[in-house]
């Protein structure tokens, strides 16, 4: 069978790339290849760079409600399209169906909260900062932005930027995860279809040339980059050397406490999402876990009960809650994780390496795996595991409840479940993170709150989305004005 060869979508045409190397693109649950994806070459971002350049004074000088029309137009297209854009990511990501769905929702909800750039991207003003003198700062565009993605949502995170960077006047060069190629090119055909002014979005696929190239083009002014923690650091120092703005959100290592008081019976649903939902492939999933005190046997005796009703299989299967793993070399990287756990002396409790899905025997599954005392010292508690495997420390006290959150090098998110509001202002004043939760397991700001952690969890210090989205893609023109 021939496999489909995913196309780069520059000028408003489908391309074919410079590439020579190519990569394989899989169906996670099934283990089978299902498209072929170019990696494509500086030469490649050459000619969308110059495509969304070429375009840039024409797309400047419409007005921003023009502008904005497009989205509107694009957001119906979307939910035109919805079922077909989560069925497609599913296929070759593999989270559950629902998931995926709730993915394009994010995705939509960014097209949305960009139309607002009329009120969004005021600059502001004030008469008479001296005699006869009035002073006013209007917000422009810059010019080319850059974005490079993740695998991990793969609808969802170029959305995170595209249209605030789009709709504020600039153009947009972006490489979706090498990974998960399908749903990008799903939704270019869309974009397509709603009919921008050919350069003003443009797709390169392909792995590190591509982005190294986008890093060093001259014509690109800024990047978003969403990814592991030491890409994101090559990204930002990059950035810094050839003098781009950069946003580079990197990997995590959450903590979710659970206090004495905590209502388990409310909170196990939401808890079980934050650890297994997305296979433990999200920025924001849990992966420690930290009952504190003494109801800490009560919480890991429910906590592992609930794990065991987790179901494993096809994310097209509405029944799944846990899909598999992006890929073979992905589950390897995991198991050899739960290894270490093991060699380290952590306390197996649930064991998820030999999980088997009926008619699936191919598949990147691994089922859901929990380690009980762990100590803060651990690999299991300081690397990124990015799987279904929970860390359990066993916490005394608030104290050392912060200080495991505080040593973790990451800060990307926090969650605490508790019924004392004393209890939750303390976490959250305390914390590091800048991502919490309150009895919410993920803490995921919607596309109208800003997006991205701190520490060794982002790069840079404008966040995704939010008002600052139309802060990071425009600069300031200050004006002083004397009229005689
Ligand atoms: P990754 O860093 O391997 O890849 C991300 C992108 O960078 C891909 O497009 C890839 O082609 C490119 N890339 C990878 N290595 C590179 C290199 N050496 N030089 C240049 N480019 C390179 O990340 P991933 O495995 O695709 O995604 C999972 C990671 O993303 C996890 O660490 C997760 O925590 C993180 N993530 C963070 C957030 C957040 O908001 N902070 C959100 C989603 C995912």
């Amino acid at each position: 069978m021939t496999l489909p060869l995913m196309r780069n979508y520059i000028d408003g045409e489908w391309v074919e790339s410079d590439a020579t190397t190519w990569g394989d693109v899989f169906n996670p649950a099934k283990g089978e290849k299902i498209a072929r994806v170019a990696y494509g070459t500086a030469a490649d971002v050459d000619r969308a760079v110059q495509a969304a350049l070429a375009v840039f004074p024409i797309w400047r000088e419409t007005p921003p409600l023009t502008r904005a029309r497009y989205l509107f137009r694009l957001k119906d297209a979307f939910e035109e399209n919805f079922e077909e854009i989560a069925e497609t990511l599913t296929t070759e990501h593999g989270k559950a169906i629902d998931e995926a769905r709730g993915e394009v929702r994010r995705m939509i909800e960014n097209v949305e909260h960009a139309t607002g750039v009329t009120t969004l991207m005021c600059g502001y003003t004030l008469e008479d900062i001296a005699k006869n003198i009035d002073c006013y700062g209007h917000r422009q565009p810059m010019g080319v932005f850059g974005c490079i993605a993740p695998y991990n949502f793969p609808a969802m995170v170029p959305w995170w930027f595209l249209p605030y960077a789009v709709v504020t006047g600039n153009t947009f060069v972006f490489k979706p995860s090498e990974q998960v190629p399908m749903t990008q090119t799903k939704i270019m055909e869309i974009v397509d279809e709603v009919g921008f002014p050919e350069g003003v979005i443009n797709m390169v696929h392909g792995s590190r040339d591509v982005v190294n190239a986008m890093l060093d083009h001259p014509g690109i002014q800024g990047i978003s980059f969403v990814g592991s923690t030491p890409t994101a650091r090559h990204i930002y120092q990059r950035c810094g050397a050839t003098g781009k703005r950069v946003q580079a959100l990197g990997g995590a290592k959450n903590i979710v406490a659970v206090m004495p008081d905590a209502d388990l019976d409310q909170g196990m649903p939401s808890l079980l999402t934050s650890f297994f939902g997305c296979t433990g492939q999200r920025c924001l999933s849990g992966s420690v876990l930290v009952p504190v005190g003494d109801a800490a046997d009560g919480v890991v005796e429910r906590f592992v009960a609930g794990a065991r009703t987790v179901s494993v299989g096809d994310g097209l299967d509405e029944q799944t809650f846990m899909g598999p793993l992006i890929s073979a070399a992905h589950r390897q990287r995991v198991l050899g994780y739960i290894e270490k756990g093991i060699a380290e002396g952590a306390d197996l409790v649930l064991d998820g390496r030999d999980a088997k899905v009926d008619g699936y025997p191919e598949g990147f599954f691994v089922g859901p795996t929990i380690f009980d005392n762990v100590t803060p010292a651990m690999t299991l508690a300081r690397e990124e595991i990015f799987g279904p495997v929970v860390s359990i420390v066993r916490a005394p006290d608030m104290n050392a409840v912060v200080e495991l959150v505080n040593t973790r090098g990451f800060a990307n998110a926090a969650c605490i479940y508790t019924t004392s509001g004393a209890a939750a202002r303390e976490f959250k004043y305390r914390v590091k993170p800048t991502m919490i939760g309150v009895n919410i397991g993920i803490a995921a700001p919607m596309s109208f709150f800003p997006f991205g952690g701190a520490g060794n969890s982002m790069f840079g210090d404008i966040k995704g989305h939010g008002q600052e989205a139309f802060l990071f893609y425009t600069d300031m023109k200050v004006v002083i004005e004397r009229w005689y």
